[in-house]
């Protein structure tokens, strides 16, 4: 067990400046209309610094610059990208600590998970994607003798990359690996509750990318989300946030017809199998973490299994190993390594998942009172299991915090048919140890990533993306660069002579 330092304190890794500028061309540039905005830490409630309130003038200065540097990214070889990527990497793995501690700050997340899964990640996704485009080729198609139609992949030009609070580096690393690995340069705009982690990271990274290929506007999602989004000069716009958002984000697009992907929200199902008691194997301890998996990140993240589907013949003996894990959970202050639950992102989020309990208990859901955890913070949100139905609002819309709903199945195709009944197709879980009813009901989810026998594992080369209202394209994987290029196709006559 490790308690970090606050920053501010002595003897911290990390001291917040007070005022954060824009991050364009590789200058710190402040907002054209000269407002800021106050960033509150969920940790202790407190502002700790100020963030541009960025506006349409901002985003004009960044495409300018972005493009500017674009005119010398665009030419340079992936093989030299890639190295960029690398280091960006390694940079990202050199400073793990001090990355982790900002993003806990502003994003009030637990530092174990920003420690070991967060900044780790990120750096792995910009490794992989270095790797990937280093090894992408164009192809070529061989029509007769005579006539030959190549293929290149080539940048689209500048993208615009908004995110989440969620994992704000995370997310970031999420879009720029692919965006930048592409040939692109990108303008980020983080979340308005998660501003300063990215900057701290823009900080480290200063003398490593080359000017204008990652640029950074704070501020508010219509005051500079949206002209970000609108503008005529932004080739492409990946999204990740609120589905309603998400359609906002739609119609912007459809103005300049551009590409968009969209990572959207969920509401996914986690299925258990009786088959997975009654056997001294371990499977049972991975599932009951597994539908722990509800309280990560504090039910802040868009795959949050927050449905849990158990066969009925378990119901019982399920629920009472579960309850038995959770007690020993320790709820508290999100800089000590041995918390699980930390801190909410802000006292809105708070206020939201009180007014879903209530409305679960309104509706008729059991609430089972778990928690035996002891905070006095108002953004710390006590975990709470509702027992209902798969047709209460409570399971079918997005809470987005550490409320677990659950309800029964009798059998393989009821399971299947409760986990489709929802808006939501991001992620699905499965647990059984017939691998071949693991699949089957793998294939008929419609989810775009079903984990058997695991949840929540985000490797790099694995393609993550929602089916339904979560969204479309891929995130992750080498296919996901193709969301950030087109293809080129030159049709070439070898033939000597006219006909
Ligand atoms: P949000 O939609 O409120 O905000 C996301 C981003 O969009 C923010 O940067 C915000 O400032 C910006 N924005 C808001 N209105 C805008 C507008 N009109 N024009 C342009 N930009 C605008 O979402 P949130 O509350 O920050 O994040 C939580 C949501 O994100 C949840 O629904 C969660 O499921 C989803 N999410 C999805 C994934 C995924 O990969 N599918 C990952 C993480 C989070």
């Amino acid at each position: 067990e490790k308690r970090y330092i606050r920053p501010g304190e002595p003897g911290c890794l990390l001291n917040f400046h007070t005022k954060y500028d824009n991050f364009i061309g590789n200058q710190w540039v402040p907002p054209v209309k000269g407002n800021y905005f106050d960033n509150v830490s969920p940790v202790d409630g407190k502002v700790f610094c100020q963030c541009a309130r960025s506006t349409a003038e901002d985003v004009e200065i960044a495409i300018e610059d972005a493009y500017r540097g674009w005119q010398h990214w665009k030419k340079t070889p992936a093989q030299e990208r890639a190295k960029v990527l690398y280091q960006i990497a390694q940079v990202i793995e050199d400073n793990k600590e001090k990355l982790a501690v900002a993003e806990v700050w502003d994003n009030g997340k637990p530092i174990r998970e920003a420690l070991f899964e967060d900044i780790p990640d990120a750096a792995a996704h910009f490794r992989y994607f270095a790797g990937a485009i280093a090894t992408q080729e164009g192809f070529l198609s061989e029509i007769n003798e005579e006539l030959v139609a190549y293929h290149f992949y080539e940048p689209l030009g500048v993208v615009g990359l908004i995110i989440p609070w969620n994992y704000p580096i995370l997310m970031a690393s999420w879009k720029l690996a692919p965006a930048i690995a592409a040939g692109n340069c990108a303008i980020l705009k983080p979340a308005e509750q998660t501003p300063a982690s990215i900057m701290v990271l823009m900080e480290l990274l200063v003398d490593v990318i080359p000017p204008g290929v990652i640029n950074i506007l704070n501020g508010y999602g219509p005051e500079v989300g949206k002209p970000l989004a609108l503008h005529p000069k932004i080739r492409k716009v990946a999204f990740t946030g609120e589905t309603t958002t998400g359609q906002e984000i739609m119609r912007y697009v459809a103005h300049n017809i551009i590409p968009v992907t969209l990572e959207l929200g969920g509401k996914s199902p986690n299925i258990f199998f009786e088959d997975i008691m009654d056997q001294e194997d371990g499977l049972l301890e991975k599932a009951i973490e597994g539908a722990l998996m509800f309280l990560l990140n504090q039910g802040e993240v868009c795959t949050c299994p927050s449905r849990a589907l158990v066969q009925e013949s378990i119901l019982e003996r399920f629920l009472e190993k579960m309850q038995r894990t959770l007690n020993k959970i320790r709820h508290g202050d999100p800089l000590n390594t041995s918390t699980i639950i930390g801190a909410q992102v802000s006292l809105d989020q708070v206020e939201r998942i009180k007014k879903y309990v209530d409305i679960g208990k309104s509706e008729g859901a059991k609430c089972i009172k778990i928690s035996n955890c002891h905070n006095d913070s108002p953004y710390q949100q006590d975990p709470c299991i509702l027992l209902g139905k798969n047709s209460m609002r409570v399971f079918q819309e997005e809470i987005f915090g550490p409320v677990l709903c659950i309800c029964t199945f009798k059998d393989e195709e009821e399971a299947v048919q409760i986990a489709n009944d929802s808006a939501y197709g991001l992620a699905a879980g499965v647990w059984t140890r017939n691998t071949n009813r693991g699949y089957r009901i793998s294939r008929q989810l419609e989810a775009g990533r079903v984990w058997l026998n695991c949840y929540n594992e985000f490797p790099a080369h694995s393609a993550f993306g929602g089916y339904k209202k979560s969204g479309f394209g891929r995130e992750c994987h080498k296919i996901a660069l193709e969301h950030y290029q087109q293809v080129k196709n030159i049709i070439v006559s070898y033939k000597e002579k006219a006909l």
